[in-house]
């Protein structure tokens, strides 16, 4: 056995220590937010392969976000960690699906389904259910909640029932539509998300060779956010587990967001009872964040009902003193969203990192007003962090393209070869004026800027050393990205941290969302993904909500029940009069093409240097030279817009 390095475990307290460096086995630490349970894992998986208990290669480490597996991953390689797995659920069966998929089904791999509501759709028009957009989302998230709960469509109705499902037709219809998209979708030969978890269990179940060699490579098992792991992905770790016990898991109860859609904090709670001999370790030292922003995720999660044994935790405050959260309630949207933008302006200008700072909110429709926002005020942001964007089909075959020209380079200084062979991908000389076939020419255009990146940075770079950084940066999962603001939704700000939060629309009806009013089980869930919210912030935490969505219109909203005894008594809430906003009235719109206006100066313009079919050079590099002065100012690149997984150049 190969000693320490020292200095590992140096950064460890007592308890934290104790779980890192447990005998391999079942280990299971139950703790707050903020608390360290990341930290610890990556710090014992390190701690196994330097003193030799285990290889690289045979650790799996799991979680359930792309972007908490991503952080996984940047800790682990931090710690010195090279060649050990940290991947989502999915991202570990699709690899490991691909790999068998020869022996266990005999073709190529399928495809990954593209278009799931359209398939829906088929298949509720089958059944003569309605086909709008709606029921079809309430039909696919359904679907998704039986294949994860181990349901299938004959069992539906029973189980439904039983469990007092709210099905969004009926149960008989709802198995119908499920049975005709299983039908649709094997025909086509595509899998959903869920199918990649089913067929590899079932190629771990049922293939007994199979199962020996994934269970002769892997045999090192560790889960974060182990409180909200499913029935499938359950079975599907017991799949890979095939009766061994070297098991780490951590997790929160207090954090489990996604019982709707079959999660369940049980496996985490009733871990001891599985394996007695666990090592059990209990954490409640808050490390990440200051005693204000700790004394208010007490009191959010001290509210909770029904919290079941084993979730009891008070977490108990490490940091010095800091700012006391600030609430603040607004007009109106636009009027929140400028607010914030401005603070967050100031905040850039105090010198805090944009990547230190995220806009946090309930649902994904409501980026849009703090995207133009922030662009107004000049500042970089980023959506949801660009992941898979290694996964996109354009990117794909754009790569295809690439490594084929990479075979025989043209002579000409790599930007020009590379625009040329993505021209022939797909790459037009002008983006399309919007949708999907936008986003696509976007990401392709990150394609150029990295090899505009290259170009700059290392010398006499060409093709090949160019398709070989982006296979480089594909392996590490490291999409080209860029420094801004984060906008995400809290189910996708689950384990990360920030040093400033803003936690937006904290409005009755989008926190809690409508949908959970009413309903206690839904609105506990809508409880622990505010603590959530609360929790991710290291030093400044914003609240704020508005009193109606549109400028101008009617003041109908009223602030979240969850700010009752959070509020200082008396609270004024910050109301900012409308008048001061600078935001309000009409959006300004490009006098060409009437599109929206997104950046100071395009306002100042009047017009937008994206219109579809008057280029306007001398406009494009006024607009460019802007953008380049003012991310000198920012010091951060000039292109920074990310929209769901796509570089933008803005
Ligand atoms: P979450 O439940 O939100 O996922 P967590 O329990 O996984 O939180 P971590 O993200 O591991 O917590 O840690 C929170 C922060 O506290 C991190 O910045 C981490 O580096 C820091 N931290 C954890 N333990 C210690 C420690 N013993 N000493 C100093 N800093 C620590
Ligand atoms: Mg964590």
């Amino acid at each position: 056995v190969r000693t320490n390095r020292p200095g590992l475990l140096d950064g460890l307290d007592p308890e934290q220590r104790a779980a890192a460096v447990a005998p391999r086995g079942p280990v299971c630490v139950l703790a707050g937010a903020g608390t360290g349970k990341t930290r610890t894992i990556t710090h014992r998986i390190a701690h196994l392969i330097r003193s030799g208990h285990v290889a690289p290669g045979q650790v799996l480490a799991v979680t359930f976000t792309t972007r908490a597996a991503g952080e996984m991953r940047t800790r682990l390689r931090a710690l010195g960690v090279e060649g050990a797995q940290a991947l989502t659920f999915h991202a570990a069966a699709r690899r490991q699906l691909r790999y068998f998929w020869p022996r266990v089904i005999g073709d190529r791999p399928w495809d990954l389904l593209e278009g799931k509501l359209r398939l829906v759709g088929q298949a509720a028009n089958k059944v003569g259910l309605g086909t709008e957009a709606e029921i079809l989302r309430d039909l696919a998230s359904e679907i998704e909640w039986a294949k994860a709960s181990l349901i299938s469509p004959d069992d539906y109705p029973a189980t439904a029932a039983r469990v007092q499902r709210d099905s969004p037709a009926a149960p008989e219809k709802v198995a119908e539509v499920y049975r005709a998209y299983e039908k649709l979708k094997n025909s086509a030969q595509v899998v959903d998300f869920d199918d990649l978890l089913l067929h590899t269990t079932a190629a771990l179940e049922e293939h007994g060779e199979v199962a020996r060699e994934f269970r002769e490579r892997y045999r090192c098992f560790i889960v974060d956010e182990y409180q909200d792991v499913t029935p499938l992905q359950q079975r599907l770790l017991d799949a890979w587990l095939g009766g061994r016990d070297d098991l780490t898991v951590v997790g929160d109860a207090n954090q489990t967001i996604y019982s709707f859609g079959g999660a369940s904090p049980r496996p985490l709670l009733e871990f001891t009872r599985r394996f007695p001999e666990a090592t059990v370790v209990r954490l409640e030292r808050d490390y990440r964040s200051t005693p204000q922003v700790v004394e208010l995720a007490n009191k959010v999660i001290g509210a909770a009902r029904n919290r079941p044994t084993g979730s009891r935790l008070r977490l108990v405050a490490q940091r010095p003193a800091g700012a006391e959260p600030r609430f603040a309630e607004f007009e109106d949207e636009p009027t929140e969203a400028a607010a914030v933008a401005a603070r967050i302006r100031a905040l850039l200008d105090g010198g805090v990192a944009a990547s230190e700072i995220a806009i946090l909110y309930r649902i994904n429709a409501q980026s849009e007003v703090y995207e133009q926002a922030l662009a107004e005020a000049g500042v970089p942001y980023l959506v949801r962090g660009g992941e898979r964007f290694f996964d996109r089909r354009e990117i794909r075959q754009a790569m295809v393209a690439l490594r084929t020209a990479a075979a025989d380079p043209p002579p000409t200084e790599l930007v020009t070869a590379v625009r040329s062979v993505l021209s022939r991908a797909g790459l037009t000389e002008q983006p399309p004026s919007g949708g999907a076939a936008k986003e696509r020419w976007d990401a392709l255009l990150s394609l150029v800027e990295v090899a505009e990146e290259l170009a700059a940075t290392v010398e006499g770079a060409d093709l090949p050393r160019y398709v070989a950084e982006l296979e480089q940066r594909a392996a590490a999962q490291h999409p080209p990205t860029v420094e801004g603001v984060t906008l995400a939704s809290l189910h996708a700000a689950k384990g990360l941290e920030w040093e400033a939060v803003f936690l937006v629309g904290l409005a009755e009806g989008t926190m809690p969302i409508l949908h959970a009013d009413g309903d206690g089980d839904a609105i506990e869930e809508e409880r622990r993904l505010f603590y959530v919210g609360v929790t991710r912030a290291r030093e400044h935490l914003w609240l704020s909500w508005s009193l109606s969505r549109h400028a101008g219109g009617k003041r109908h909203r009223r602030r979240s029940r969850f700010m009752y005894g959070l509020l200082p008594e008396h609270h004024p809430a910050a109301r900012v009069p409308r008048s001061q906003s600078g935001r309000s009235g009409p959006k300004p719109r490009c006098r060409v093409c009437g599109g929206p206006l997104l950046e100071t100066m395009e306002i100042k313009l009047g017009r937008c240097g994206r219109c579809p079919s008057n280029v306007d050079e001398e406009l494009l590099a006024r607009l460019k030279d802007w953008r380049i002065t003012r991310a000198k100012e920012l010091k951060v690149p000039p292109f920074v817009v990310f929209t769901d997984a796509t570089l933008i150049a803005i």
